[in-house]
């Protein structure tokens, strides 16, 4: 997977994990199906993201980065065999304010950035 290395990742500013370009905000992500999410988009490759503050909410944070990567439609994700993506967890390090590359040990309770780039989103529809 081409997700940056936890090495070259460690910074005080938010890249996206895939290109290593500069998420220059995280804004308000409308929500069809219950509260708007903080989250954004990569300007350079189109990878979405959700942010987490909470870790008791991080499993649905993670659905949702999918969902919205998929626009929200659901069944696209989840009965399209084709459809393909990527993922990678970023969390924020509140002491070393640091970004840092996977979700840690279990006890990690850092805010996280949930990406998710789709693989599939240049490919024609194909005829079944
Ligand atoms: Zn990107």
């Amino acid at each position: 997977m081409p997700i940056a290395n936890e090495k070259e990742y460690r910074d005080k500013v938010l890249k996206c994990p895939f290109c290593l370009a500069f998420i220059e905000k995280v804004g308000e992500v409308p929500n069809p199906f219950g509260q708007d999410l903080d989250g954004g988009e990569c300007a350079q490759c189109g990878a979405r993201f959700i942010y987490e503050r909470s870790w008791r909410r991080q499993g649905e944070a993670y659905g949702d980065a999918i969902a919205y990567a998929y626009d929200w439609d659901y069944d696209s994700v989840y009965e399209n065999v084709d459809a393909r993506y990527e993922e990678a967890v970023v969390r924020y390090n509140n002491t070393s304010g640091k970004y840092l590359l996977g979700e840690g040990d279990f006890k990690e309770r850092s805010p996280k950035y949930f990406f998710i780039r789709r693989m599939d989103i240049e490919q024609e529809e194909e005829e079944v």
